[in-house]
């Protein structure tokens, strides 16, 4: 079964009765799935109807997914303390399982096409959004052949494991300088803490000294 078919049969049947293990969230527009499945393929499907239904669908799945990334966010920030970037967006054209398959999700390569900038295509000259629709297959696939670099640092990599290792260091980078932050952030919260309380205890102590004089006097 390809890929669409085995989305599409997701789509058609009612969000509860798919697994949880699959299914990510759901509302009436859309469904979120885990990625199991690799690539939706209807991006050029979809852009072959009328220009107005499609950017309809488009803000649809924006706006649902935008939900879907807070939430994984939210997630994050729970179980590790910090956010890693989250991507919303459509493969240039069917990706299949090469060894390039890291550069279909490269931010910044071309071959992931950010939903923004999708949505922004309707708003542009006509000729620039006839032009970016045609979706050329060839031109897209050209870019995953392109050698594998960081996405963070820019750095090229010789071969996936190599590259595994250095995304596990770009992760741990961010982690430690984010559990430093919280840690800085907690410190100067509990020093501000402890003024206030010194502070009132100052006020306290000022006050008996007043207090004692009358007595002395
Ligand atoms: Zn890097």
């Amino acid at each position: 079964m390809s890929n669409l078919f085995i989305l599409r049969n997701y789509a058609q049947k009612a969000p509860s009765t798919i697994p949880s293990s699959i299914l990510f969230s759901s509302s009436a527009r859309s469904i979120t799935i885990y990625d199991r499945i690799d690539g939706l393929e209807s991006l050029k499907t979809l852009l072959t109807h009328d220009k107005e239904s499609a950017k309809d669908v488009l803000s649809a799945l924006n706006e649902d997914a935008q939900g879907v990334k807070l939430e994984i966010e939210q997630e994050m920030q729970k179980r590790y303390g910090f956010k890693w970037s989250i991507w919303i967006g459509f493969h240039g054209a069917p990706s299949m399982q090469t060894k390039k398959h890291y550069n279909s999700f490269h931010p910044k390569l071309g071959f992931f096409l950010h939903i923004d900038d999708v949505l922004s295509w309707f708003d542009s000259e006509p000729s620039y959004y006839n032009e970016m629709v045609k979706l050329d297959q060839k031109a897209y696939e050209k870019l995953l052949k392109e050698d594998l670099v960081c996405w963070k640092c820019e750095a090229q990599m010789k071969n996936i494991p190599t590259l595994k290792a250095h995304l596990q260091e770009e992760w741990d980078k961010v982690s430690k300088r984010e559990k430093g932050r919280t840690e800085r952030k907690r410190k100067l919260e509990e020093k501000q803490t402890s003024e206030i309380g010194d502070h009132s205890m100052d006020q306290h102590a000022e006050k008996k000294v007043k207090h004692d004089d009358e007595y002395t006097s």
